[in-house]
Formats: structure tokens, C-alpha cells, sequence
């Protein structure tokens, strides 16, 4: 398959023909840059001239074709009122409009008693029916001329709708209809249709948006099989061969052991060996832990860096905020007690930041706990044996690339996830890494009790909250957003904390994402202290703040919540040895998916089934869930209706040998996944 034919699609959209910089920038408000970009802008509907609506069954607000005769001309002499014109289809007359017009350019696009299509927008003003500035207007005695059925795509001002098709068209056209990456054999496996194809039908006017039509499926599975040969490459940059394999000591382990309360669950001793051979092994490790809230990664993690302080090999741990910075922090000191492992924390609000930087390239520094700031360029390793990134599903590709790069060949990479990833896209999402999945919890947790009640009934549960309180536990308030917006009717944490604080006087802290880092540390230090008894809150107690004694979560407006955020705040509570207790309220009309949704919150406590219950409802239109819980990675290729597809690119992928790649070289350039792996090689 030759695959240089189609270059041109790949070059900037100025070396269009009539493409000049005013236009290349407009363009570029539509985020067209290179040629290929423009095969992807999909037209939103199909304009249908070939419809023609009678005067007296016009509807307001609605475009329309109108076949009508000029009747009469009426041009202000005053400036700033509209021209007129006066239109009638025998029985009745409609008025069109020109703002901004001159005469002569009216005269010459209407002509008195001439039979005309006119197409707009139809309004009602002063007991007429009018069309403004009309979007299309033609002789009829021209009516072969007229363009009866095309796709309409969505423009930004300076960009005309003729033209832009005219740019379409052309490119389109330029594409070299042998050209594909498949061979035709599996096209026609497929049902598939050559690339050239698939793109004209998929701009045709003939086309209808249909989620399972074999053009919309092509590009899926290219969407799909691209993303999977990107991972392929991923993986093969990163898992190079260590120049040192690293030696294993059990040593610190025991004293750990002591410091850590409880027994490990079979899940984290079993993660623990997989990780350990991973280690030994020649090839640098890149993994990741996928385990629900509350597994407990965190042990694991601190466990794997005691096996390899010994040999002066430092460990990065990286979180995500301060908030869950500064808690890991608290926590490996505690785990770390009487080892003699120097433990630090760096992140862009540590004071003594140089000297920390110079005890890190100096190797005093066994284990630095940060945020993003770890990765700065300033701060330099002595001898980094392994980066352990928390909460990893903030990242992307090529930031996990990055990353690894920054280590060096002898770096081990462990990434820990909460978020349940289901089964359809495990390995588009993760393809590059090795997957530990740890399953259970450790056993001595009670159950959370979830209950759902409406908001009206919001004192109930107040006598609950006392409750709670005299028996010493504490409580999350989740409320949606900060501030009163009418608009939303979401509720607000500074309200609410008012009115709860009225209830529990001294007892309740606020926490939301405009107080600065040290404000939101000392509230939750409170909170931690138990100085404050209810911490409401907006979303930004997020995943990972682990305060055991905590067992009481309250969750307004949580129909607004997808499933899987919704479990992730659950997961707040039900982590120390009491009962806990999750309330989900919302307000009145609950609609079927979201009765659904916390129906199957109320029913499991497991991140994965709800997961998969999750895409399928999302399957039944919930849209919420899945933009939520961040799984919306694809544009084209859809995880309920594309199932197939996801197994055949697998298949196919597993085919593949490096040297396979290249000849995919023009499907990854399609997709933007080149630039992904080789600006980092
Ligand atoms: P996550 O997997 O969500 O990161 P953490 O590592 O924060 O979970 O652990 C949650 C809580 O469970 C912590 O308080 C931790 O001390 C505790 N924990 C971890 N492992 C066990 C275990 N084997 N038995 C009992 N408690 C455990
Ligand atoms: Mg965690």
C-alpha cells in the first residue's frame, strides 16, 4: 500500500488552494489547521431545499423555503430602517427584510414579478410574516441551479457557508481513493469502506447521524486502533531494559509491619509480589494498581519503596493536590517511624524549598512526597529508583511518557487508580502499562448504608447528625457549587454552612475550591483534630482524603452527580472500624436515569460493577455518567454501541509487530497520535 499519496491532508490549511491568512484564521476558530482537520468537521444537519412551505403554513422561528412572487419594493429614505420587499404567493404576502443593504443590490436579487425561493428564518412582526437577511435566495426560472439538498456545518462569523463547502468538496475530492491503511481484504471483512469513502459519505447530504452505519463505525475503529498503536508504542519506549537490576531487601518490611495496625488483605499481598518481580526483573516496570476507594494502594506503594531504600535508591511520591499531599505526607511518616528512612514534602508552598533541592541531588532525601512540582527541571535526583503517582487518572499518555523519560532506564513506574475503568476499555485507556487489579477490601470495614431522600425532607436527618456526633464521629457535607446561581438551582456550600452551623454551633467548618492552600489545610487539620464535627464542602474533598473517623456523608443535588462520582465521594466514608452512612437527597422529579443511578448506588458498594452499570445506563442516554466520570476519551468510537470494534482492534493489535506500525504511520497522523510518542523520543 503506497502511503505517501494522501501527504497533502497531513500539511497546514493554508497550502490550500484559496486558502489565504484571513481565512486560515478563521479557520483556525474552528480549530482547522491542517487539511486533514477539516475531513472531521461532520456537518450537524442537512439543509432540504427541495421542501417548500406555503405562506399560510409557515411557524414561527423556523427556516423555511418559500416559493413566492416580487410583488412591491419599499426602501426607506431614512437611514438605519431596513429595505423591504413585499412577496406574495397569490393567496398570501410575506415581507423580507435586508438590514444594512443598498437598493440596487435588492432590485438585483429580487426583480418585480419574478418567481423566486427564498430560504430563512421566519419571523411575525406588526401582523406580518417576514424573513431577515434571508440566507439564500434564487430565480426560480434557474432552478436547476438550485442547490436542493446539502450538509450544513457549523461556522464561525467571516466564514461562508458556499465556500466552506467549496473547501470540503475540493479536499475531499484530492483524496487518492486507493490509498487505505487496511488491506481489502479486511475492509471487506468489515463492511468497512476505503478511507476516501467513508469521509464523502460521511459529508454527504444523504447522511443521516447513525451511531451503528458502516462509515460512522469505520472511523471509529480507525479511532480505536490508533489510540491501541499508540499505546503499543508507548509501552515499547518505556519498557527498555534497565542498565541495574535492582536488589530486593526485606529488612524494613518487619518494622513497617509493627507500625501498620492491621493484617495486608490477600489483594495487596498479592499486588506486593507482583510488583516485586517487576522490579527484579530486566525490564523497567511500568504498572498500574486499579483498586476501588479504600482498597488501601497506598501500603502497597510505601511497601514496594521499603524494598529498595537500601541500595540508595530515592522514591517520588506524587499526589495530586496539596490536601492529599500534605496527608500522605502525615502517613508515611507514621508508616516510616523508627526505620531511619528521611522523609520530606515538597510542593510550590514549601518554604525551605532550596535546601530540600539540595538534600534531593545530594541523596539525603529517601523519599520526597509532591504534587506535579516534583517533576520541575530545577529538581534534580541522585539516584531515583522509582515514581509512584497517586490518583493517576489526571494524567494522559503523554504525560505518563514524559515521566518515565525524567526517571531514566533504571526509574520503575507504579501508577494507583480509583477509577474503575470498564472492561470494553481497559486496554485502550491502559494499553501501555501492566494492570494489577485489586478487588477486595480489607475485611474489618463495616457496610456504608445508603439511603435517598428528597431534599424536603432534609430535617430528618438532622437528628441523625446529632446522633452521629454523640457518638463521636464526624461528617461530609457535599453541596454542588459555591455560589447562589438561580440558574442551576444548585445548592450552595456558604448557604448551607450557614444554616447547618445555626444547628451545630462551633461544629462545622467550610471547605471550597476559592480558599487558598494554607486556608483549606487548617480547615481540614480541624476537621482531622476533630475541632469540627461537619465539614461542608463542595467537591473538593476529592478522591483519596482518607479520614477514617469520618462515617457520615451527605450528598445534595446528587442526581446532578454521575454513578461513578458519586461513588467516588461515598468512598469518603466507611473506612474506620463504625458503621457508616452515605445520604444522597434530591430535589423533587427525579428523572427515570437518575432514579435508576442511585437505585444502583444504594444496591452496591463495588467500583466496578457500577462501572459497567454505569456505561450501560449511559447506553440509555445517561450522558451525565459518562462525562463524568472522565471515560470520555473518544470522539467517534463509543464503548456500548462500538463493543465490537473495541475486540476486533484488540485482536488486531495483538497481530501487530513493532515494525507494523509504520504502516499505520498516515492512521496515527489522522488521529493526532503521532506527535503523542515522538515529541518525547
Ligand atoms: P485507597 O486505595 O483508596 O488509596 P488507602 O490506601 O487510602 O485507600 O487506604 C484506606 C484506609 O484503609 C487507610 O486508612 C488505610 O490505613 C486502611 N487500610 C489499608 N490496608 C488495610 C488493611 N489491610 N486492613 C485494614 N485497613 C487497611
Ligand atoms: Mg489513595
Amino acid at each position: 500500500m503506497n502511503n505517501n499519496n494522501n501527504a497533502f491532508l497531513y500539511k497546514d490549511i493554508s497550502s490550500l488552494k484559496g486558502v489565504g491568512s484571513k481565512l486560515r484564521f478563521y479557520l483556525k476558530k474552528k480549530n482547522i489547521e491542517k487539511i486533514k482537520d477539516l475531513l472531521f468537521d461532520f456537518p450537524y444537519e442537512v439543509t432540504d431545499r427541495s421542501k417548500i412551505t406555503d405562506l399560510d403554513k409557515l411557524e414561527i422561528g423556523k427556516l423555511a423555503n418559500v416559493r413566492v412572487k416580487v410583488y412591491k419594493y419599499n426602501f426607506p429614505r431614512v437611514r438605519n430602517l431596513p429595505n423591504k420587499v413585499i412577496c406574495t404567493d397569490e393567496k398570501n404576502k410575506i415581507n423580507i427584510i435586508f438590514f444594512n443593504s443598498n437598493e440596487f443590490y435588492v432590485r438585483k436579487l429580487l426583480p418585480i414579478n419574478k418567481d423566486v425561493l427564498i430560504s430563512g428564518k421566519v419571523s411575525f412582526y406588526k401582523n406580518n410574516y417576514q424573513i431577515t437577511n434571508p440566507t439564500y435566495v434564487k430565480l426560480f426560472e434557474n432552478r436547476d441551479e438550485i442547490l436542493k439538498v446539502f450538509p450544513k456545518y457549523s461556522l464561525t462569523d467571516g466564514l461562508g457557508e458556499k465556500r466552506y463547502r467549496k473547501i470540503i468538496n475540493a479536499t475531499l475530492k484530492n483524496i487518492k481513493g486507493n490509498d487505505d491503511w487496511y488491506s481489502d481484504e479486511f475492509l471487506k471483512k468489515n463492511s468497512f469502506n476505503k478511507i476516501r469513502e467513508t469521509f464523502e459519505n460521511l459529508h454527504s447530504p444523504q447522511r443521516r447521524l447513525d451511531i451503528h452505519s458502516n462509515d460512522q463505525r469505520r472511523i471509529a475503529y480507525d479511532e480505536i486502533f490508533s489510540n491501541l498503536l499508540m499505546l503499543f508504542k508507548a509501552r515499547k519506549i518505556i519498557k527498555v531494559k534497565r542498565n541495574n537490576i535492582k536488589k530486593i531487601s526485606n529488612k524494613l518490611i518487619d518494622k513497617i509491619i509493627l507500625n501498620f495496625p492491621y493484617k495486608l488483605t490477600n489483594g495487596q499481598k498479592r499486588i506486593l509480589k507482583e510488583l516485586e518481580n517487576d522490579i527484579a526483573s530486566k525490564f523497567r516496570m511500568f504498572r498500574i494498581i486499579q483498586g476501588d476507594v479504600g482498597s488501601g494502594k497506598t501500603i502497597i506503594a510505601f511497601l514496594l519503596a521499603a524494598k529498595i531504600f537500601h541500595s540508595k535508591y530515592q522514591v517520588a511520591y506524587m499526589a495530586p493536590t496539596e490536601i492529599l499531599a500534605n496527608q500522605q505526607y502525615e502517613n508515611a511518616l507514621k508508616t516510616f517511624s523508627n526505620t531511619g528512612i528521611t522523609i520530606e514534602k515538597l510542593s510550590s508552598k514549601t518554604d525551605n524549598k532550596k535546601r530540600i533541592i539540595k538534600d534531593l541531588s545530594d541523596g539525603k532525601i529517601n523519599l520526597i512526597i509532591g504534587t506535579h512540582s516534583l517533576f520541575q527541571k530545577k529538581i534534580k535526583f541522585k539516584k531515583l529508583g522509582l515514581v509512584i503517582i497517586d490518583e493517576q487518572h489526571k494524567f494522559g499518555v503523554k504525560q505518563r511518557l514524559l515521566l518515565a523519560k525524567k526517571g531514566g532506564n533504571d526509574c520503575d513506574v507504579l501508577l494507583m487508580s480509583a477509577t474503575p475503568i470498564p472492561r470494553t476499555m481497559m486496554m485502550s485507556s491502559y494499553g501501555d502499562m501492566d494492570v494489577s487489579k485489586l478487588t477486595e477490601k480489607p475485611q474489618d470495614r463495616k457496610k456504608i448504608i445508603t439511603l435517598i431522600k428528597p431534599e424536603k425532607k432534609i430535617n430528618e436527618i438532622i437528628p441523625l447528625l446529632k446522633k452521629q456526633i454523640q457518638l463521636n464521629n464526624q461528617i461530609y457535607w457535599v453541596c454542588p457549587l459555591i455560589e447562589e446561581s438561580k440558574k442551576l438551582k444548585f445548592s450552595s456550600a456558604t448557604e448551607k454552612f450557614k444554616y447547618i452551623k445555626k444547628i451545630f454551633p462551633n461544629q462545622v467548618g467550610l471547605i471550597h475550591g476559592n480558599l487558598n492552600e494554607k486556608e483549606k489545610k487548617i480547615v481540614i487539620d480541624n476537621f482531622i483534630n476533630k475541632k469540627i464535627k461537619i465539614l461542608v464542602s463542595t467537591t473538593v474533598i476529592e478522591v483519596g482524603i482518607d479520614i477514617p473517623n469520618a462515617n457520615t456523608i451527605i450528598i445534595e443535588d446528587a442526581n446532578k452527580f454521575g454513578l461513578s462520582q458519586l461513588h467516588q465521594l461515598r468512598g469518603r466514608v466507611g473506612r474506620g472500624k463504625n458503621e457508616s452512612m452515605c445520604i444522597l437527597l434530591y430535589k423533587q422529579n427525579l428523572s427515570e436515569n437518575a432514579k435508576k443511578r442511585l437505585r444502583i448506588l444504594k444496591s452496591t458498594n463495588d467500583g466496578f460493577v457500577i462501572a459497567e452499570e454505569d456505561l450501560k445506563l449511559r447506553g440509555h442516554g445517561d450522558l451525565l455518567g459518562y462525562q463524568q466520570s472522565g471515560l470520555k476519551s473518544f470522539k467517534y468510537a463509543d464503548p456500548i454501541h462500538h463493543k465490537d470494534l473495541f475486540s476486533l482492534a484488540e485482536d488486531e493489535i495483538k497481530k501487530c509487530k513493532p515494525d507494523n506500525i509504520l504502516e499505520f504511520k498516515n492512521l496515527l497522523k489522522l488521529y493526532d497520535k503521532v506527535e503523542i510518542v515522538t515529541d518525547v523520543v
